[in-house]
């Protein structure tokens, strides 16, 4: 018997999943022996992804997140190419400008808001009936430590992490009783293509406040991922399972 995290014939949809933590949740999932569709709003990426990681197991679906009839159209490709959706994970997010408050672009707002919460209330929506049917699912979304502790400069996105935390809880409770787990982890500052949005002072001070005295690896967030989007994670749901490093408080 394996005590490695087992996937086996399950089939994923990772949002986000080109590049970044993301790609590395990809590799994940199908080295423990799922198929996973990547929903990506970069089309290029997400093809060269498949691609390099295997099309047999790998599928690119284009899809913007912010569009609930994209998601949908999206939900339904994945059935149609695998006839089934065990796992979601909600990952594709952005992190907006380190601004002050009152500087804060209405529209930049606008966008933090509609990819890093409108996104996963779209797919958790769009893939909720059809696990619903199937009376199993496993959701994890990928919030941020700065939606517990709120970074400063930052608090378009900080409120967004919170909101993705606060949909978890609920969704946990309200889906409960259809073995659908949904969880979500709170990564600290993990070097991707995400720092190209941030300042180097906001880098340097994400960083300060890592106990571990480190960036978090990108495979360290997806082996907690892929434990949430296990069978193993059977009682567990509306949980945050914190990557901080040490930071969470509470
Ligand atoms: P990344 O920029 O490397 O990758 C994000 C991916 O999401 C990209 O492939 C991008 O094309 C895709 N994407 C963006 N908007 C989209 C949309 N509207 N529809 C579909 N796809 C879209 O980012 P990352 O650092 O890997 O971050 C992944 C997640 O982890 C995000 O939710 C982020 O907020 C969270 N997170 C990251 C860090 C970090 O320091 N890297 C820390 C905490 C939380």
């Amino acid at each position: 018997m394996s005590n490695a995290i087992d996937l086996k014939d399950r089939i994923a949809i990772v949002t986000g999943g080109a590049q970044g933590i993301g790609r590395a949740v990809v590799e994940r999932f199908i080295a423990s022996g799922a198929r996973v569709a990547i929903f990506d709003r970069d089309t290029d990426l997400a093809v060269k992804t498949a691609d390099e990681l295997g099309r047999a197991r790998v599928m690119p679906v284009t899809v913007d997140v912010t569009k609930l009839q994209a998601v949908e159209q999206g939900v339904a490709e994945v059935i149609a190419a695998f006839g089934k959706i065990d796992i979601l994970v909600n990952n594709a997010g952005i992190a907006g400008p380190n601004m002050k408050l009152w500087e804060y672009p209405e529209d930049a707002w606008h966008q933090v808001m509609a990819i890093n919460v409108d996104g996963p209330f779209f797919c958790c929506r769009a893939v909720a009936p059809h696990m619903i049917a199937k009376g199993y699912g496993r959701i994890v979304n990928v919030a941020s430590i700065a939606g517990k502790e709120g970074n400063p400069n930052a608090s378009a996105y900080s409120a967004s992490k919170a909101a993705v935390i606060a949909l978890t809880k609920s969704l946990g409770k309200e889906l409960a009783e259809y073995d659908i787990a949904v969880n979500c982890v709170t990564p600290a500052a993990a070097k991707t293509a995400i720092f190209d949005q941030l300042s180097q002072q906001h880098i340097d001070y994400m960083l300060s406040k890592i106990p571990r005295g480190r960036f978090l690896a990108v495979e360290e967030a997806a082996a907690t991922i892929a434990f949430a989007a296990s069978a193993d994670c059977s009682f567990t749901t509306g949980a945050v399972f914190d990557l901080s490093g040490g930071r969470a408080t509470y």
